[in-house]
Formats: C-alpha cells, sequence, structure tokens
C-alpha cells in the first residue's frame, strides 16, 4: 500500500521519542562536553611514545631507528638519534632519540608508524581534545609531551595493550640464555694396588 513505509518510519520515530523519556539509551543526543559517550577500543587519534617502569627516559621503548620517520606519508615525524648509548628498561644499551617530534597539525592518523615499528614502541592515543588557536609550534608534540607510560596504554587500549605486553614477554623469554647443564659430580680417586 502507499504511504506504508513513511507510516513504519513515523512509528519507530514515535516509539523513540516516547521511549527516550523512559530509557536513556533511546537518547541519541549527547550533551558534550558535559557529557561523553565511551570511546571504542580500536579509536585512535595522534601517536605516543610508550614507556615501561615509572621513567619516562630510561624506559622509553623507542631506539631511534627512524623506520616510522621514514614510512610516515606526510613526514610529519622528526626523530635525532642520540650519540650515545643508555641502557633499556631491560638493561641492554641502546640507543634513544635525542629529539623525538610529531607535528600533529600534519598528521593523519592513518597509524602507518605504529604497523611499521619493530620495538612495539609508538602507538595511537584516544585524546582529540587538541586544538589551539595557534597553528604550527602549539601542535608540535615533542617527545617529553608523547611520552606516556605503559600503564596508560593499558588504560586507553586494554585488548592491545595486554597483546602486546604478551609479545613482548615472548621475546623476552626467548632471549633468555638457556641455563648451564649442571656440573659432573667430581670423579671418584682410583684406588691403588
Ligand atoms: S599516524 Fe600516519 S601521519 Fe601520523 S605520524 Fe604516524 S605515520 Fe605519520
Ligand atoms: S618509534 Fe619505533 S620505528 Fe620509530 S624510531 Fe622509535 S623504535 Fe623506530
Amino acid at each position: 500500500m502507499i504511504g506504508t513505509g513513511i507510516l513504519k518510519g513515523m512509528a519507530v520515530t514515535a516509539r523513540n521519542f516516547v521511549g527516550s523519556y523512559f530509557e536513556k539509551e533511546r537518547l541519541i543526543t549527547v550533551q558534550y562536553p558535559e557529557e561523553r559517550s565511551p570511546l571504542p577500543e580500536n579509536y585512535r587519534n595522534f601517536p605516543i611514545l610508550i614507556y615501561d617502569t615509572n621513567d619516562a627516559e630510561a624506559g622509553l621503548r623507542c631506539v631511534a631507528c627512524k623506520i616510522c620517520e621514514k614510512e610516515c606519508p606526510p613526514q610529519c615525524i622528526y626523530i635525532v638519534k642520540s650519540e650515545d648509548k643508555k641502557p633499556d628498561y631491560m638493561g641492554k644499551p641502546q640507543f634513544y632519540p635525542a629529539v623525538f617530534d610529531i607535528d600533529i597539525s600534519v598528521c593523519m592518523s592513518c597509524q602507518i608508524c605504529v604497523e611499521v615499528c619493530p620495538f612495539e614502541a609508538i602507538k595511537m592515543d584516544k585524546v582529540f581534545e587538541l586544538s589551539t588557536r595557534e597553528r604550527f609550534d602549539a601542535l608540535l608534540q615533542r617527545k617529553s609531551e608523547l611520552s606516556k607510560s605503559n600503564t596508560y596504554y593499558h588504560s586507553i587500549h586494554p585488548i592491545e595493550a595486554a597483546e602486546v605486553d604478551g609479545k613482548l614477554a615472548e621475546a623476552a623469554a626467548k632471549k633468555k640464555p638457556a641455563p648451564a647443564p649442571p656440573k659432573a659430580p667430581p670423579a671418584a680417586p682410583s684406588l691403588g694396588n
């Protein structure tokens, strides 16, 4: 019958309109910024650098290999590799980024830097309220602003961060030297004739 579709549509609208007085989930409008919808696990915005332990310098996973800088399509990552090495969180001497900047006015949130990083050092943040009146320097994120703890990473991407922890623990276990074989007992003194 002509008009059935319109009537069905109006019935859905009416049901949601009346229902919204009784069930909060029928309300589609969120009164931002007082109210916020939870962001899904895989929501992403701009990259951050992850560090382990409580020390943002010593625990930084990044070893300044510069792969992300090379692969970033709009070339918005700038890294200066250190001249010296410092022990990483596992005590192994590593280079580190003396400078690590990301120009988020250029970043297109493609996540390619994350995909190519062999050290699980760069991940995507969920922070989106970064607008500023100043277009250039204020949107240049420096190492100190980019560095976030693994605990923070777990708070924004719990499933992904747990998987990464598992992978790193597995890799660390493989690198551990195998335990030395037990020493043979000393030979018994031979009895003379
Ligand atoms: S998310 Fe994409 S554009 Fe942004 S820094 Fe990473 S590779 Fe570059
Ligand atoms: S974030 Fe990853 S890919 Fe980029 S320089 Fe650091 S270790 Fe290399």
